[in-house]
């Protein structure tokens, strides 16, 4: 079976943080947060608690003024256990 996993990445050294949040404002599914991880500009970076609710629109992506946020989608095979 065939699971997707979604990974939300933020460059710290890119995002401005709560001078901006427009990623937050942005995602139609509201699950962008911010975080204490502090950005270039001593602000908050977001980040989600819930990534797996992404719906990977990449509204955030395409909004965010320094390309500082990346969604990233990989479809991985499940392990298979066998028991004889
Ligand atoms: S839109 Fe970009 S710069 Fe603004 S808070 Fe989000 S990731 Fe940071
Ligand atoms: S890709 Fe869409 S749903 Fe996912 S975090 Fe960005 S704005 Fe939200």
């Amino acid at each position: 079976m065939k699971m997707k996993k979604i990974r939300i990445i933020v460059e710290p050294e890119l995002c401005k943080g709560q001078l901006c949040h427009i990623c937050i404002q942005v995602c139609p599914v509201k699950i962008l947060k911010p975080s204490t991880i502090p950005s270039r500009m001593g602000g908050m970076i977001p980040y989600s608690p819930t990534p797996e609710k992404c719906i990977v629109c990449r509204k955030c992506e395409y909004m965010c003024p320094d390309f500082a946020i990346s969604i990233e989608e990989t479809v991985e095979e499940e392990n298979l256990v066998i028991e004889r």
